[in-house]
């Protein structure tokens, strides 16, 4: 070495202008539109709890679990070392942490457990909240939340099950399973090729494969079969020679979680239902699935949108705060509208399955298929959008914006992708008459709140006039009548209950004329107090 070579410091390089993670804070404080709906519609009661749980789901404990859980994926253990099968599914203990951390909760079981109204709501916002941290563990939580009403279709069958399925002891409760989608289809079940062969006492043998079966590693589980009277949807249980684990997918998101491509080897079952009504019976438990596939996604755009918001506010660019930016604020404004409309759409849903009220029942049928299809549809462009405001930190996988960014994505296809509840939208208009008028009266309660809504809504009207009058095209624009639905909603719903600021920048960045990405909202709506309400930290 050159004796004249100048001095060089110990360090290597200092690391300044990153952000701070943003953990340990307590994710329903910072978040007052999540707080604001839960009180609105019914969870008053539980806003305790919630809280509670708003701490742990946000705490440093239990984002290194999720952070280990999906380092380390699930493995299949097909047969054991001396060649017998097994089908065994070993999870990493951090994801065990998070599903007997949504148990012991009741995130699967609370409103069948607490009979009090607002239930749904209440456990809705546990839901929002866990899938702030993880989305693989809500996906078996949502399976026994939707398992009760299922199971309550027959009697004998839910005095049996369902004290098991809501138990909140992660040792003993029973986990539930559904498993419908073959090879051959998923949205058109009727196609299920499983033969189902009756054994007498009311007991079949199932033979056949399932395409996709996530988390294999239930108890008990509904599915559906072919028998001389047509599609049957069946009760069977695991383990069970009968049972056999094919392979885990390889997945795009959810990567902490298992799914699998199993087989029926003469498997017993029984059925719950009628024989040859099949799918009338599942779809009780896609209606409860479904609910639960919105309010993830709209629990995980919260979670990126916080990311989002909170990194511009510490990270400078050209000598600013990049949150202080007016181009970084639009993106940020814009997006925080769309988690709060969608946070919104699913805490009304969850309030009106929580009444028995006629109306709330007509509101729900369609308003549930609608919102699905918006909130899930507007998931993954949010979650790119939010990405990119973290630049290159975004893009790596210590940060939680690519696993949401893939996670996300799912909300579109479980439940109904967009083209199947699109026309399920249009189905429900013709076969249910009285949804039509409950939706929109729900929407018209912001009549006259804004004239750019109330033009929007003129146009809904129009577009659902025009499909009545031309049922045989009305497929070709169902997806746009469906988006002008929902946007309806979003906007009603923002109008009556979201500072004024939120109300009329959603009118103007969604009803008004609107630009295709994130971070068009025209001049002067009020981006500062929308990005402040965004994360209140
Ligand atoms: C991570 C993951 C987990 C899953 N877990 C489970 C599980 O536990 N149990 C289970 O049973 N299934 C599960 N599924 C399967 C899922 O429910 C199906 O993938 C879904 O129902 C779609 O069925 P499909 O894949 O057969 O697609 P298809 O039904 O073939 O649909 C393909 C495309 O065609 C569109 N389409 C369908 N019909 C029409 C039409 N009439 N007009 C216009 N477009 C149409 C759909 O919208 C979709 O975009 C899982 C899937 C994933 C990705």
């Amino acid at each position: 070495m050159s004796a004249t070579r100048p001095a060089r410091t110990a360090a290597t390089h200092e690391v300044s202008n990153q952000p701070p993670p943003l953990v340990d804070y307590n994710a329903l404080d910072a978040d007052p539109a999540l707080c604001e709906a839960l009180a609105r519609e019914g969870g008053e009661w539980g806003l305790d709890r919630v809280r509670d749980f708003g701490a742990v789901v946000a705490g440093a404990e239990a984002q290194d679990h999720a952070r280990r859980a999906q380092r380390n994926i699930p493995l299949l253990r097909s047969h054991d070392r001396y060649g017998n099968r097994i089908d065994q599914v070993e999870y990493d203990p951090s994801m065990h942490w998070m599903l007997r951390l949504g148990v012991e909760r009741e995130v699967n079981s609370l409103p069948w457990r607490e009979r009090r109204g607002g239930a749904h709501v209440v456990r809705a916002g546990l839901f929002h909240l866990l899938n702030q941290l993880d989305t693989g563990p809500c996906c078996p939580m949502s399976i026994n939340y939707a398992a009760v009403p299922t199971m309550r279709q027959d009697a004998a069958l839910a005095a049996e099950w369902e004290r098991r399925l809501t138990l909140p002891d992660y040792e003993t409760f029973a986990q539930a399973g559904m498993v419908f989608t073959e090879k051959q289809g998923g949205s058109d079940l009727r196609a299920n090729s499983t033969v189902a062969e009756p054994i007498g006492d009311g007991w079949f043998e199932l033979t056949g494969h399932k395409w996709f079966c996530t988390h294999p590693v239930f108890e008990v589980f509904f599915t559906l079969a072919q028998t001389d009277a047509g599609i049957t949807c069946f009760v069977a249980q695991r383990p069970h020679p009968g049972f056999r684990i094919q392979r885990l997918k390889d997945k795009l998101g959810g990567r902490c979680l298992a799914s699998a491509e199993v087989e029926y080897d003469h498997l017993p079952a029984r059925i719950l239902g009628e024989e040859g009504r099949g799918t009338a019976f599942v779809v009780e438990q896609l209606i409860w699935t479904r609910l639960d596939t919105m309010t993830a996604v709209a629990g995980m755009m919260r979670r990126v949108v916080a990311e989002a918001v909170w990194h511009a506010r510490h990270r400078a660019a050209f000598g600013a705060p990049l949150a202080e930016q007016p181009a970084m604020a639009n993106v940020l404004a814009d997006l925080a509208l769309e988690s709060e409309a969608a946070t919104a759409s699913a805490m009304r849903l969850a309030r009106a399955f929580d009444s028995d009220e006629p109306a709330e029942a007509a509101f729900r049928r369609l308003a549930l298929a609608v919102m699905k299809y918006w909130v899930c549809k507007r998931g993954a462009p949010l979650a790119a959008e939010a990405l990119e405001c973290l630049g290159g930190n975004g893009y790596v996988e210590e940060a939680p914006m690519a696993q949401f960014y893939r996670d996300i994505q799912i909300g579109t296809v479980w439940e109904g992708s967009g083209n199947v509840i699109a026309l399920d939208v249009l189905r429900a208009l013709t076969r249910e008459p009285e949804g039509a008028p409950a939706f929109l009266a729900e929407c018209e309660l912001a009549a006259g709140a804004d004239p750019r809504f109330d033009a929007h809504m003129a146009r809904v009207r129009d577009a659902l006039a025009a499909l009545a009058c031309d049922p045989a095209s009305a497929a070709w624009s169902a997806r746009r009548v469906v988006e002008d639905m929902a946007l309806a909603l979003q906007a009603s719903l923002l109008l009556r209950y979201a500072p004024a600021a939120v109300g009329d920048a959603f009118c103007a960045g969604r009803l008004d004329g609107r630009g295709l990405a994130f971070g068009d909202l025209p001049r002067g709506v009020d981006a500062t107090a929308i990005v402040q309400r965004a994360l209140e930290l």
